[in-house]
């Protein structure tokens, strides 16, 4: 998609080829009865879209086909399609930075993948002519400013830490000032992972995004929670987590790649009402994609390389 990266569609082969690519065979064996329906929804339970959507859509689905008097798979096929398009509806526009600083706060659990997508977003920023500064607002685990600086040594600019065990709230704002004295486009702030479980965590989360809110009124522009697409239903528990404390207001699925659980994005499209706006294709710097749900559907059916 960027040049380098893998593509989309590559990272969607295990969801294609285990679930929504299989579709079409549950759907030639002549009669859409009950069991074909009772099989399509099990399918869609398997590929993570969750009970409650699943149900809503194979029911509308259905009606739709009795409706119409579909009669071939293709028919069923295109309507499942279309409403999938719609669940992930306009849940998706990625905001468009435009001039002066634009800060991202990147939440999410430990081990989700939270590192490397914020070097992949600071490399989607640098892709874009921006001048890119990271801050490492996680103090709790030591090793992760390192992580971070390690990355930020592969994209070529500059990490703004303290000790480990320092207020996370005083890296922001030195990262802020640092940020505006040196001319900075995009500011990315890591923050702790530990269990989502944990009051702290939460309470820390508030209050760095206090201190940002002080310093910046409209920032941050964009809060980014980073949640593991491989681990299915349990994304969406997390996700409440975070959404309680701070405002999230964009996913990034990180290794979609690396799972059969792709149908998750119409979990959290429907149930959580987070736009998706990106997904982790591989564990390169650039192995990023911008959500484009009509990519995205068509993806899950088809390979642009298949024949
Ligand atoms: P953090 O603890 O949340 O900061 O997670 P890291 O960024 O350290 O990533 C944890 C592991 O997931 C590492 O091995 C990464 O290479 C891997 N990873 C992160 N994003 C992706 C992705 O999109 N695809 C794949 N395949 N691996 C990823």
């Amino acid at each position: 998609m960027f040049g380098g990266g893998k593509e989309l569609e590559e990272s969607l082969t295990r969801t294609r080829r285990s679930f929504f690519g299989r579709i079409g065979e549950l759907l030639t064996g002549g009669e859409l009865d009950d069991s074909v329906w009772d099989d399509l929804e099990e399918l869609l339970i398997k590929a993570d879209v969750g009970v409650n959507t699943t149900v809503e859509l194979v029911q509308a689905v259905r009606s739709q086909a009795a409706a119409r008097g579909f009669t071939s798979p293709t028919q069923v096929e295109e309507a499942l399609q279309s409403r999938l398009l719609s669940v992930l509806g306009a849940a998706s526009d990625v905001p468009d930075p435009g001039e002066g600083l634009w800060v991202i706060l990147v939440v999410g659990v430990n081990g989700s993948g939270k590192t490397t997508s914020i070097a992949k977003l600071g490399s989607l920023h640098q892709r874009r002519g921006r001048k890119v500064l990271l801050a490492a607002a996680d103090t709790f685990r030591a090793a992760a400013a390192d992580q971070l600086k390690v990355w930020a040594t592969r994209l070529g600019t500059d990490v703004v830490a303290h000790q480990p065990g320092s207020d996370p709230g005083a890296v922001v704002y030195d990262a802020l000032e640092a940020a505006r004295a040196r001319g900075v486009d995009t500011l990315i702030v890591d923050t702790a992972g530990r269990l989502h479980t944990q009051y702290n965590l939460m309470q820390e989360l508030r209050k760095i995004h206090r201190v940002v809110k002080k310093q910046m009124e409209e920032a941050p522009h964009e809060t980014v929670l980073v949640l593991d697409a491989s681990t299915g239903q349990n994304a969406l528990s997390q996700a409440e987590y975070f959404k309680e404390a701070v405002d999230v207001n964009g996913v990034f699925l990180a290794k979609l790649d690396g799972t059969a659980k792709g149908g998750i994005v119409f979990a959290i499209a429907s149930e959580l009402n987070i736009p998706i706006r990106y997904v982790g294709t591989g564990e390169g710097i650039d192995d990023i994609a911008e959500f484009d749900p009509e990519r995205y559907v068509a993806g899950l059916f088809k390979d642009s390389s298949d024949n």
